[in-house]
């Protein structure tokens, strides 16, 4: 495939996640575990004879997030009827925006094999989702749960140049939108849908060729898949002398193959106009300087600030960034005072590793039994001395774990604190070195390992609770005065 390139433009509609429709009082339910048609309302059914009207926070949701992408946020919106018939469609017509969108003119930038590159962002609108429809062989089902629920329709310019790239606009702009809490990201449960229009050049291409879009990716690997299918499905129909026909497309997951599902409709035909029953919608300078200015850290500033401000390797950092729950609680833990690699050290290994026995999602890290503050507590005995490594890690963790106490409670209780003076070491090192004597005749002969044989009798001896760093002092000092 050597003289093709490809070239991909993403359309991705993500769902505002407001208490309400956006244009009514309805509520927006779960669209997995609400009953088919329990919040559906006059409106929602396109009823004749109801008036829209518009979602403030959806607006300011569709804001922060163009203001994430780096868009203009122009000074005048305004709706627009996007006429076609479809069962999922009571109306006969979808509100959306056409000329005048929310967003416009902004860029993501995405990073592979550690090179930036830009990627363009054409515009975000807002509109009302649809229903679901459900298509068995007895006939078809429709739910209206979702019909009207907040959708922003962000678009790509055709930028992208691999699937690759795309899965990595798709990870970044999905990881932003989970960032803003705006969206969940969960793409099984539909509140995030990836549309790939695809075309191929050839390198002395002076314009881009006909493309066609593929819609039904119910996930990023499926995305990637479908773009390499229909890259090379467009290769092969080039190769052969033949065209390839604008057409939108499905990813038939049972058949791994794409499927034609109708040639495309051109913009026109959907007889657009501007929404009668809505006012433009002013966006104030005042109220977008507002949103701005209360935009939490996004991915990539935190990823920077953790390599940076605190020390991380770029490959904690991202691990801890993947998250934006995780990220959260990594930074409550360094808010307490816990020095950053030790708090991602134990967060990246011991936190995950009690998580994924538990099979807890990274995303419900807030919920786990050891909360923030807990975790900082136990580290803040582990930084000072109180307790050792593996105190802290075998005994007080797994009981901070199972019964979400503090771990000075725990260390009190049951005798765990470090023992580190001096003088009680001394003691029991001088017990060991008796009760071990044939070790001490073989170190004395000249073999040095036996020097970790014996610090493991005195860990052993003290119940692990020794201080490492000073039981190997002792020990050291005691054998020295023996040769
Ligand atoms: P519309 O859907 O209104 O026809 P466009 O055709 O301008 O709008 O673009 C829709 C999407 O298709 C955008 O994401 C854009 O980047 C992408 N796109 C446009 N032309 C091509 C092309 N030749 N190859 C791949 N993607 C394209
Ligand atoms: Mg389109």
């Amino acid at each position: 495939m050597g003289e093709w390139t490809t070239v991909i433009g993403l359309e991705v509609h993500a769902e505002m996640e407001t208490a309400s429709k956006m244009f009514s009082r309805c509520p927006v339910v779960d669209s997995v575990e609400a009953a088919p048609n329990s919040a559906v309302d006059a409106l929602s059914l396109g009823m004749p004879g109801t008036l829209p009207i518009i979602n403030q926070q959806a607006m300011e949701y569709g804001i922060m997030v163009g203001l994430a992408l780096n868009c203009e946020i122009p000074p005048i919106n305004q709706f627009a009827r996007k006429n076609y018939f479809y069962p999922d469609l009571p109306k006969g017509y979808q509100i959306s925006q056409y000329d005048r969108p929310l967003a416009i003119n902004g860029h993501i930038t995405i990073e592979l094999d550690g090179a930036p590159k830009r990627i363009r962002v054409r515009r975000a609108h807002m509109e009302e989702d649809t229903g679901k429809l459900t298509h068995s062989l007895a006939g078809s089902l429709v739910d209206y749960n979702r019909a009207g629920v907040p959708l922003l329709e962000i678009v790509s310019e055709p930028d992208l140049r691999s699937a690759a790239e795309a899965e990595a606009y798709a990870r970044k702009l999905r990881s932003i939108l989970r960032y803003l809490g705006v969206n969940s990201g969960d793409m099984s449960k539909g509140v995030l849908r990836f549309e790939a229009n695809v075309s191929v050049m050839r390198a002395d291409d002076t314009e881009l060729r006909e493309r066609t879009e593929i819609k039904n990716l119910n996930s990023i690997r499926n995305m990637v898949k479908a773009i390499d299918y229909e890259v090379a499905r467009q290769i092969r129909l080039y190769r052969r002398g033949e065209t390839v026909k604008p057409a939108t497309l499905g990813w038939d997951e049972a058949a791994q193959a794409i499927q034609v599902q109708r040639y495309k409709e051109r913009a026109d035909e959907y007889r657009y106009f501007p929404e009668p029953d809505l006012p433009v919608v002013e966006v104030s300078r005042y109220w977008v300087a507002q949103i701005q200015s209360q935009l939490p850290a996004l991915p990539d500033e935190l990823n920077a600030r953790f390599v940076n401000e605190l020390g991380l390797s770029a490959y904690d950092a991202g691990v801890l960034t993947a998250e934006p729950a995780v990220a959260r609680y990594f930074m409550d833990v360094v808010a307490a005072g816990i020095d950053a690699k030790l708090a991602a050290n134990w967060l990246s290994s011991e936190i995950f590793r009690l998580m994924n026995a538990a099979e807890i999602a990274r995303a419900a890290i807030q919920s786990i039994p050891l909360t923030a503050q807990r975790f900082a507590g136990l580290l803040t005995l582990l930084q000072a001395g109180a307790i050792n490594q593996s105190t802290a890690r075998k005994q007080v963790l797994p009981a901070m774990w199972s019964s979400g106490r503090d771990a000075q409670a725990i260390v009190n209780e049951s005798g765990l604190a470090q023992v580190s003076d001096a003088e009680v070491i001394g003691d029991i090192v001088d017990k060991a070195l008796i009760e071990n004597d044939a070790m001490v005749a073989r170190y004395l002969a000249g073999n040095d390992k036996v020097i970790n044989a014996l610090f493991g009798r005195i860990m052993g001896a003290l119940r692990g609770k020794g201080d490492p760093a000073v039981v190997r002092r002792v020990l050291n000092e005691k054998l020295a005065e023996l040769t």
